[in-house]
């Protein structure tokens, strides 16, 4: 669960369709199928079908109508996170994220502006970072859960590596003992599960509004 800057400038702009509705695909595409806000993967999380196009300046306030359907202020977005946000519009974004706003995703890398503590709640030492963290509670049991989760299978998967490379050294010394055998075995049957943890098991087929 890292953010990232979604690169508007460079990103495939969709060749059909007229409507935010019909963009989802090409905004899933571009921010890597998790949320801008939460950055829950859509694999974790329901899909596709679970998440929203969401308005970054809110398409119901009437300084915003006219980007309605503007590709630039559309972004993924998971469920919750577009619903808490709402039509929260509380101030242009201060350069220095000091005040209660959203940055712009597309000029800013969230992941400067929050960090994960060791109880794996968001923190940030910035007016904005705080702001959103409260305003779309970004410290949802869901999303703590989803970081530890994360954070323990790489350090796992850190910890697997080391033990069978050893176990492997062990093997060309003893290549018949069954024990190193039987190691080998859970180790790999593990990085099976943590790769197939990666599978998206969603089809893009069940793109919808
Ligand atoms: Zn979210």
């Amino acid at each position: 669960m890292n953010w990232f800057r979604i690169p508007k400038e460079t990103s495939p702009r969709p060749t059909k369709g007229l409507y935010y509705s019909d963009w989802k695909e090409e905004l899933s595409f571009e921010a890597k199928g998790q949320c801008v806000y939460c950055a829950i993967n859509n694999r974790s999380f329901g899909g596709v079908r679970n998440f929203h196009v969401e308005h970054y300046k809110p398409k119901s306030l009437p300084a915003f109508i006219a980007l309605e359907h503007d590709y630039s202020n559309l972004y993924y977005a998971c469920s919750i996170c577009n619903c808490f946000k709402g039509n929260a519009w509380p101030n242009d974004p201060d350069e220095n994220f000091n005040n209660n706003s959203f940055p712009d995703p597309s000029k800013v890398d969230y992941s400067e502006i929050f960090f994960v503590e060791s109880d794996y709640k968001l923190k940030s030492d910035f007016v904005a970072g705080k702001y959103i963290i409260q305003r779309i509670f970004l410290n949802r049991p869901q999303l703590v859960l989803e970081r530890r989760k994360n954070k323990l299978t790489e350090e796992l998967k850190k910890q697997f590596e080391i033990t069978r490379d050893t176990l492997y050294q062990f093997s060309l010394k003893d290549p018949s003992n069954p024990l190193i055998k039987v190691f080998l075995n859970v180790i790999e049957t593990s990085f099976l599960l943590i790769e197939e943890s990666k599978i998206n098991p969603y089809n893009a087929d069940q793109i919808h509004r």
